[in-house]
């Protein structure tokens, strides 16, 4: 099982799914072990599609046995037992996930077909995965640590976090374009942003980006300049020529907001840190408002608020 049995699977199905905890666990597992195997069956093209994938992806799903799902008190996305090398992944979060979608079914049906809610529930427990098995290899695996380094630098955490969403769009991108055979890097950027958007529409309505947690709207901020960036490449029919050129589209973007809102500051992870543009005079009332927007769950109306806002700002 691949996730093709959550694909087939209706709106009132998904909800008698998640009140079914045992069902639930099962059809996650299935999830999880079908990402592994892919990713292990790829290997080699995705090595070399993208220098540091291996090191990214494929030595920590081989480090790992079996991924499981529980609820997890401690409010950790996710446990890994050494001894035994089971990764077990909060099944409260992927129900918040799941929620947040369902909502957006619910209130938005013109935005989403309802056959489509499968395809949905199964491509967010997949960015999920991936972005928490990024963190393995990127040495914040133990949520202990993690509170630590919090208390030493939120910004940082935030970082993190933004750089295991990018690198989790990458290899859903990835795997998307060799399981359909294509190797038009217009389709692999289609994927990629298809993959951040999501993030933006369901992650952080799920998981929320308050305007009193600087860390999360920059990371938030940081995946709407990215999506924003795709958006208006796609535009002017420049997705090959922008990916060509110096920062390719699927860069991760990373803000730097001055606590006076007048300013912005862009850094990029191409995949060395770069300084993009320093301290940009821009309109206060149009960065607030969208900062206060990340998580309200339109994230397609914001996105076409954020490609006027980088047409009059040069940013990125
Ligand atoms: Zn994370």
């Amino acid at each position: 099982m691949r996730g093709d049995e959550l694909e087939s699977i209706d709106l009132p199905q998904l909800r008698g799914l998640i009140d079914d905890q045992p069902g639930l666990q099962r059809v996650l597992a299935g999830i999880a072990a079908g990402v592994r195997e892919r990713i292990l069956e790829h290997e080699k093209a995705l090595n070399a599609a993208a220098p540091g994938f291996e090191r990214r992806f494929v030595q920590p799903f081989k480090a790992i046995k079996r991924i499981e799902f529980d609820d997890l008190d401690s409010g950790a996305a996710f446990v890994l037992d050494e001894p035994t090398r089971v990764m077990t992944f909060n099944t409260g979060h992927v129900r918040s996930l799941l929620d947040a979608i369902m909502r957006d079914v619910d209130t938005a049906t013109e935005r989403l077909a309802p056959g489509e809610i499968g395809r949905l529930a199964r491509l967010a427990i997949e960015l999920l995965i991936l972005h928490e098995v990024r963190h393995l290899s990127q040495g914040v695996g133990d949520y202990g640590d993690v509170q630590k380094l919090k208390a030493i630098s939120e910004m940082l955490v935030g970082e993190f976090d933004l750089l295991a969403d990018r690198d989790a769009a990458q290899a859903y991108a990835l795997l998307r374009t060799l399981e359909e055979g294509t190797a038009k890097p217009v389709d692999y950027v289609r994927f990629f942003a298809e993959a951040i958007f999501f993030m933006g529409q369901y992650c952080f309505p799920a998981f929320k980006a308050p305007l009193n947690k600087p860390s999360k709207v920059a990371r938030a901020l940081g995946l709407t300049l990215m999506v924003a960036r795709i958006a208006r490449a796609d535009v002017t029919e420049t997705i090959d020529a922008d990916h060509a050129g110096r920062l390719p589209l699927d860069t991760a973007l990373v803000p730097e907001i001055a606590p006076d809102w007048t300013k912005l500051t862009i850094f990029a992870y191409n995949p060395d840190l770069q300084l993009v543009s320093v301290a940009v005079e821009v309109d206060i009332l149009s960065l607030y408002g969208i900062c206060e927007r990340l998580d309200d769950g339109n994230f397609d109306e914001l996105v076409e608020d954020v490609v006027r806002f980088i047409r009059t700002v040069p940013l990125i």
